[in-house]
């Protein structure tokens, strides 16, 4: 069973004056068919405005379909008698993290959610000291939030979401308001709960780079998924992904301007690394 499943999935946002008559309504999710299996890395990018957070925000029964269907551990997100265990099941981590962390102590931020749900104390010790220690920040357990860096601050939100023991993680660009290093510090959590745990990771970005390093990357246009494949795949589509107003991965772009200067380089390279191998062998080395 696949740990989220769309079946012709539409969202609506419907703006009403205050005789609840119909004022305008944006089509921001259109007929959304998808499959993701756990333990699968997901990126998914997109333009400004192609409903990315949107879906997000279903997949975690902020929001509840227009029409169609969204199942998240096999549960159908509308049924609200399990919105409790849709959260449970799905984790989320947004974009500033100014905005997500609440206690003054980040130990008890971390055990928010958990005391929320009404997990025994000690078991709430247990996985907040686990959560803590799965993004690198038990040594700032009992730190004020106020005095870490975004990477940190985005990490504590990371351990919170952790405490409620998701199977599912999704990152809404949680990456967009970091410094390189913060960056580097979530897309490298991110997948170590991929790796080591499982967790099935829904990967939202702008960064090309990060999402480079997916098992999967979903192109959203316009409401609409228009290319979903491996990275490779998918950012050597270059045209396709420039029209969608997206820009492929800078070494993607530097081979070809390479190859179009006349070196025999590959197709197909993604990274720094692909390109430096590529080049290498080139040079016969
Ligand atoms: P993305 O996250 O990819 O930038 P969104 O899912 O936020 O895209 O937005 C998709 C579309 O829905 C856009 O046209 C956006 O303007 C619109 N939209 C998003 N949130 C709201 C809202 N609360 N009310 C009305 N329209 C919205
Ligand atoms: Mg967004």
């Amino acid at each position: 069973m696949p740990i989220i499943k769309a079946e012709n999935l539409s969202y609506d946002y419907v703006r009403r004056d205050e005789n609840d008559n119909i004022v305008d309504s944006i089509h921001a999710l259109s007929d959304i068919n998808l499959e993701i299996e756990e333990g699968q890395f997901v990126a998914v990018i997109g333009h400004n405005g192609s409903g990315k957070s949107t879906f997000a925000k279903l997949l975690n029964a902020l929001l509840i379909p227009t029409s169609g269907k969204l199942f998240v551990g096999g549960i159908d997100t509308a049924d609200e008698s399990r919105l409790w265990d849709i959260r449970r099941t799905a984790g989320m981590v947004f974009q500033n993290p100014d905005n997500q962390i609440i206690a003054s102590v980040v130990e008890e931020d971390v055990a928010f959610g958990p005391e929320n749900m009404g997990v025994p104390t000690e078991e709430i010790r247990r996985r907040v000291d686990a959560a803590l220690k799965t993004v690198g920040m038990t040594k700032f357990a009992k730190s004020s939030p106020n005095r870490l860096s975004g990477g940190q601050k985005q990490r504590v939100a990371i351990a919170g979401a952790l405490a409620i023991m998701p199977k599912c993680m999704i990152f809404d660009e949680s990456t967009a308001m970091l410094d390189p290093i913060g960056r580097a510090e979530v897309m490298s959590v991110a997948k170590k709960l991929n790796k080591e745990q499982r967790l099935t990771i829904i990967f939202i970005t702008h960064y090309m780079e990060e999402a480079a390093q997916a098992d999967r990357v979903i192109v959203m246009n316009k409401g609409k998924i228009v290319m979903d494949g491996i990275p490779r795949e998918v950012f050597t589509e270059t045209e396709k992904l420039t029209a969608c107003g997206l820009e492929p991965p800078q070494m993607t772009m530097l081979a070809k301007d390479l190859r179009d200067a006349g070196l025999a380089l590959p197709h197909g390279i993604i990274s720094a690394e692909e390109l430096a191998d590529a080049l290498r062998v080139l040079k016969g080395q």
